[in-house]
């Protein structure tokens, strides 16, 4: 029998297998596009606008929206996406204590590009859809079935009472893990406004608030919901729900509140929520005296409370964080670079608290939500940078030789290596309080202790000196022999191919 070549059709390109992190966004965003996910693409491109740089350095964009799902009782978190992005993202996800499993459906070239990843997706979700177990269950598109357009909005809205939501999360439609949490927490409180525009829904597990409530939108630590509510127990307003929630009946609590207050600036599409249900939005946050003399200012006069009772409540908050600002300072030069959204407001904590500082870069955009904090910050001499690069990050510590860099992981190492005292904002800054009373008297003495780390820094460089840079890092048993003539040769021959290269095409 004659031997024939049966064509195996693999997928389109060969950057959607080799993972958007590092090829193609460009030809996987025409895929995607072409493959029926224009719609939710332009709304990604209006509420996560990128420039002036393309793509912000940070994690894989999807773990944001990982974190909430798995952050949430009673929710099951499926992932739809290439192998090795759902080892780092799980791996990710333990790492910061999810202990919770992750859902996977796996594909090949060929269950992808036939339609059945879909059919598989769709055969687990009625498999998981156990109301006794879950509330909803979310199934996250990664790059490369978005790119192929695994259509998740065919899935049903709801199996056996259990809500059914699936996004999509690609890395070259959302630029930041922190706009990624926004990605799934909108489409929670978008299908959460829908049931409550229906028809009655259960009541929130925690008792009702008997004043009016501020619901707070952004990851903060739990002591900040709680100086928050003293803060504003003068004006007889309460603090309700924070967004994203812990579980599905707080979003509906979320949603009955008078005010809501963007913690958090980035949160477009869950600020649409909240206005079409015809909340008011409040940006900035109670960070410092002139921040929450501000932002009680707006929360009172948003809730509809009196003049007297905002005053009453500014006068007892400033009293105490004055006092606190009274008996200690900020003594030093301090650049902030960060990708969690918060850099802006920890930055005006910063300036109140005394510091110099010259630098805020973040990940995020600008939105209306932080330009008051940002014109409030240039106004103090601030450099401010929205979706800041690494490359500018590193600029800003090079060029103002700060006491402190405090910054992402990168920055922080280069600090070190230029033996200057660092701090990583996502674990040493934004996971504590920053509001109020507690979050300026905790900022001083952390950064204080770490800029009072330079003698050590200088102790070290003096003990190792040059040791670990360039070729003379690691372990050598005799000192390393520079050979400048072996990688003049090796250019030679690269730029002799090169101009062969250039021939060819031009013959
Ligand atoms: S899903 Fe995340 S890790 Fe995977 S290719 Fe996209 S951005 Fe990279």
């Amino acid at each position: 029998m004659q031997a024939k070549t049966i064509p195996i059709k693999v997928a389109e390109t060969p950057q959607q297998e080799a993972g958007a992190c590092h090829a193609g966004e460009k030809t996987l965003l025409e895929s995607a596009q072409a493959a029926g996910k224009s719609e939710i693409l332009q709304r990604y491109a209006l509420d996560y606008p990128k420039g002036p740089h393309d793509q912000p350095q940070s994690m894989c964009p999807a773990f944001g929206s990982l974190r909430v799902g798995l952050r949430m009782s009673r929710t099951a978190t499926i992932l739809s996406g290439s192998a090795c992005c759902v080892y780092g993202l799980t791996f990710t996800s333990h790492f910061y204590g999810a202990r919770r499993s992750v859902g996977y459906v796996p594909f090949n070239s060929e269950t992808l590009v036939t339609g059945k990843l879909f059919e598989d997706i769709r055969e687990s979700v009625h498999a998981q859809a156990d109301p006794e177990k879950y509330d909803a269950i979310v199934i996250i598109n990664l790059c490369v079935p978005t790119a192929s357009g695994v259509p998740l909005q065919l899935l049903p809205k709801e199996i056996n009472g259990v809500r059914i939501i699936g996004i999509d999360v690609p890395g070259f439609g959302v630029p930041t893990h922190a706009e990624a949490k926004d990605v799934l927490a909108g489409a929670m409180l978008k299908y959460a406004r829908q049931e409550v525009m229906s028809g009655p829904v259960q009541a929130p597990n925690k008792t009702r608030q008997d004043h009016p409530t501020i619901t707070l939108l952004g990851e903060m630590f739990p002591a900040d919901p709680m100086g928050i509510a003293q803060m504003i127990a003068p004006m007889n307003l309460a603090v309700g729900s924070s967004v994203p929630t812990r579980e599905w009946r707080e979003l509906y609590a979320a949603l009955d509140c008078a005010v809501v207050a963007a913690i958090h600036p980035f949160y477009t599409a869950s600020i649409r929520e909240f206005q079409a249900a015809g909340r008011p939005i409040v940006g900035s946050a109670p960070v410092g005296v002139e921040g929450a003399h501000d932002w009680l200012q707006n929360i009172g006069q948003s809730a509809g409370v009196s003049q007297s009772l905002i005053d009453e409540a500014r006068n007892k908050s400033l009293a105490m964080i004055k006092a606190v600002l009274a008996q200690q300072k900020i003594k030093g030069r301090i650049t902030l670079s960060g990708y969690e959204g918060s850099e802006l407001i920890v930055a005006r904590l910063l300036v109140e608290c005394g510091a110099d500082l010259r630098y805020v870069g973040s990940a995020c955009p600008a939105t209306p939500w932080n330009s008051h904090d940002a014109e409030w910050l240039k106004s103090k001499g601030v450099q401010v940078q929205f979706r800041a690069s690494l490359e500018q990050d590193l600029d800003a510590v090079q060029d103002f030789r700060p006491d402190l860099a405090i910054g992402t992981t990168p920055v922080v190492q280069y600090a070190k290596e230029a033996c200057i005292p660092s701090l990583y904002f996502t674990n040493l800054i934004s996971a504590r309080p920053l509001m109020g009373v507690a979050g300026a008297g905790s900022l001083i003495q952390v950064v204080n202790a770490a800029i009072g780390n330079q003698s050590r820094f200088n102790k070290m460089k003096d003990f190792f000196g040059p040791v670990g840079h360039g070729d003379t890092s690691g372990v050598w048993m005799e000192e390393p022999v520079e050979r400048p003539e072996f990688r003049a040769e090796n250019r030679r021959q690269l730029e002799k191919k090169i101009k062969q290269r250039k021939a060819q095409e031009m013959g």
